[in-house]
This record gives C-alpha cells, structure tokens and sequence, in this order.
C-alpha cells in the first residue's frame, strides 16, 4: 500500500465514523460524564460512561454536534473504551494525544491493540488547528472518569 493508498483509507474511515457516529446516544444514568467544548472549530460533545464494581468501563457513548474529525475521534473513542479500566482509557488518551500532536515515539507500543484503529487519526498532526477535534473525545472522557473518581472517593 502507498502513502496516498493509506491517506485515502484514513480518510475514508473518518468520514464513516463521522456521517455514522457508534455509540451516539445518551446513557440512562450514567456513573460519569462530562461536557467538553471546543470554541476553534465549534465543536461540543458530551460523554456518557457506565463503569462495574472495578472501575471497568461496560459502556461508554456521547452525544453532541461537532466536524467530522470530533465525531470521528469520539465514535471511535467510545468502541475502544469498552472493557477498559479507568487507568486504562486515561493512559490510552494520553498516548492519544501525543500522537495526535505527532510528538510521540512511543505511541504504537502504548496504544498496543487500538493503534492500528486509532492511527487513522495520526493524520491531524500535520494540521495544528485540528488537533483539538481529534483530542477533545479524550479530554472530556479524562474529565468524567476524574469526577468519577472524586466522587468514589467522597462515598
Ligand atoms: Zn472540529
């Protein structure tokens, strides 16, 4: 496969993930969430998460209006989250990120399983002014499962 085979393909499973957006709903009463907002581009999303005894995530989904790069970035974010603890998905984000940013050597041995799904999106950091749509899903998932967390703490 080329370069622009591989571009091409990228391409085409954003567009997918951002016209069909997984998991694209609200949770009945989810045990965190959070809103994230992203005024450069205008894109808003919500996430949903329910988590088991252990903290492992059992669901995970957003709502919200956002560019297909936000979308796609969440829809895919809420697949791969599943199944996942806490620490787990945080950690991923974080590797997420710096790939996003294209600072990060290490990002396929962080990302492990998920990075073949997730380098679809490696493509924002030639474009700084998109990388926020790609990472704001993140954010705002590390945001809920804080919260989460503090309330545990609080019980
Ligand atoms: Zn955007």
């Amino acid at each position: 496969m080329t370069e622009d085979d591989l571009r091409d393909l990228y391409q085409e499973v954003i567009l997918d993930h951002g016209r069909r957006p997984r998991n694209f709903r609200r949770l009945d009463a989810p045990d965190a969430s959070a809103r994230g907002n992203n005024p450069l581009c205008g894109d808003r999303i919500e996430v949903f998460v329910k988590t088991d005894a252990e903290g492992r995530i059992t669901d995970a989904a957003f709502e919200g209006k956002g560019c297909a790069i936000s979308t796609a970035s969440a829809s895919l974010m809420t697949e791969i989250v599943k199944g996942k603890t806490a620490e787990e998905a945080k950690a991923l984000g974080a590797a997420f990120r710096e790939m996003a940013t294209g600072g990060c050597p290490h990002c396929e041995a962080a990302l492990e399983d998920d990075f073949d799904r997730l380098r679809v999106l490696s493509g924002v950091a030639e474009y700084p002014s998109r990388v926020k749509c790609a990472t704001l899903a993140w954010h705002t998932l590390g945001a809920a499962l804080d919260h989460a967390a503090e309330e545990v703490r609080t019980e």
